[in-house]
C-alpha cells in the first residue's frame, strides 16, 4: 500500500475543511490538490507520459446542484483541479488542450513542469517494452494493458448535507497524445446529484463505455444503499479490468474495487490512488 499515506493525508486535508463547516467542494478540491501535489501519484507533479514523452492531464469536480466544470489535455500546469474548478465559473463545462491552457493563464495559473525524474523512468520502461514487444499476454492492444499507478479522486458530504466529487489524472500507460479517459468525463469519471458523489478510477476506456459513475448514482438515486451501489456497479466488469469506486450518499461512504484502490481516510471523506499492478 505504497501510497496509503497520500490517501491519508488528503483525506485529513479535506476533514479539516468539512470540521470548520467549510463545502463539500472545498473539502474535494483540497483533497485532491494534495494528492496532484504528491509527486508519487498519477496526478498533477508526476503524472505519466503520453508516447510522445508530454504530460497532458485531466480532472474534474462536480457538485449536487449539477454545477461541474473539467479540463483535459491540460499541459504546463500545477494543478489541474483548481482549473477544472475555475471553469466551474464559466458557461462550459469541460476545456480541452491548448485552448484550457490559454484559459488557465488568462486565470493566473502560472508555467509548470510536472514531469518528474520518475515520471521520465517510467515512460522510458514503458517505451521501452513497447519497443521490445514485452507486453504481458493480454496486452493485445494498449487498452487492455494497465500500468497504473495512482489516479486520485475524492468525494465528500458536508455539513449542510452537499455533496461533492472530483478526480483528477495523468492518464494510463501507453497513451496516444490527445487521449481522454474517463476522469474528465461527467458520468464517467465523476457524477454528484441529491443523493450523493460518486468518483471512479481503473480502465478509463472500459469506464466511459459504461457510463461508470452515472450508472453507480442512479443505481443510489432509486434507492440502493451506496454500498450495493458500489459494488453493482463493479460488476458491470470482467475481473481483468481494473476499476476502482468511490461514493458518499446520504447513507455513508462506500467502496468498491478489484484491485487495491480505494481507501478509507475517514466516516466522510475519502481519498483514492489506485495501484501499480501489472
Ligand atoms: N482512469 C484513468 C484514465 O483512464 C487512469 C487511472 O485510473 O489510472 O485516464
Amino acid at each position: 500500500m505504497e501510497i496509503v499515506d497520500a490517501a491519508e493525508a488528503s483525506g485529513r486535508g479535506a476533514l479539516s475543511i468539512l470540521e470548520r463547516r467549510g463545502s463539500a467542494l472545498d473539502a474535494v478540491t483540497q483533497a485532491i490538490v494534495i494528492l496532484e501535489d504528491d509527486e508519487r501519484t498519477n496526478a498533477g507533479t508526476g503524472s505519466r507520459l503520453r508516447i510522445d514523452g508530454r504530460a497532458q492531464m485531466d480532472a474534474s469536480l462536480m457538485t449536487d446542484d449539477l454545477e461541474c466544470g473539467a479540463v483535459a489535455a491540460l499541459e504546463g500546469v500545477r494543478n489541474p483541479i483548481l482549473v477544472a474548478r475555475k471553469v466551474m465559473e464559466t458557461p462550459h463545462v469541460l476545456l480541452v488542450g491548448e485552448d484550457a491552457v490559454r484559459f488557465a493563464r488568462r486565470m493566473g495559473f502560472g508555467p509548470y513542469d510536472p514531469i518528474t525524474p520518475a515520471s521520465r523512468e517510467r515512460w522510458r520502461e514503458s517505451l521501452e517494452r513497447i519497443r521490445s514487444g514485452r507486453l504481458p499476454p493480454h496486452a493485445k492492444r494498449w487498452r487492455r494493458f494497465r500500468d497504473l499507478v495512482g489516479t486520485v479522486g475524492a468525494v465528500a458530504r458536508d455539513s449542510r448535507g452537499r455533496f461533492c466529487a472530483g478526480s483528477s489524472t495523468g492518464g494510463t500507460a501507453f497513451m496516444m497524445p490527445g487521449r481522454v479517459g474517463d476522469s474528465p468525463i461527467v458520468g464517467s469519471g465523476i457524477y454528484c446529484g441529491p443523493a450523493g458523489a460518486v468518483s471512479v478510477t481503473g480502465a478509463g476506456e472500459e469506464i466511459v463505455r459504461r457510463v461508470l459513475s452515472k450508472d453507480v448514482y442512479d443505481r443510489m438515486a432509486r434507492g440502493r444503499s451506496t454500498r450495493v451501489a458500489c459494488r453493482e456497479g463493479l460488476k458491470l466488469f470482467p475481473r481483468t479490468v481494473p476499476v476502482g469506486i468511490i461514493a458518499v450518499g446520504a447513507d455513508g461512504p462506500a467502496e468498491a474495487c478489484n484491485r487495491e484502490m480505494a481507501w478509507w481516510t475517514n466516516g466522510r471523506a475519502r481519498g483514492r490512488a489506485s495501484h501499480r499492478i501489472v
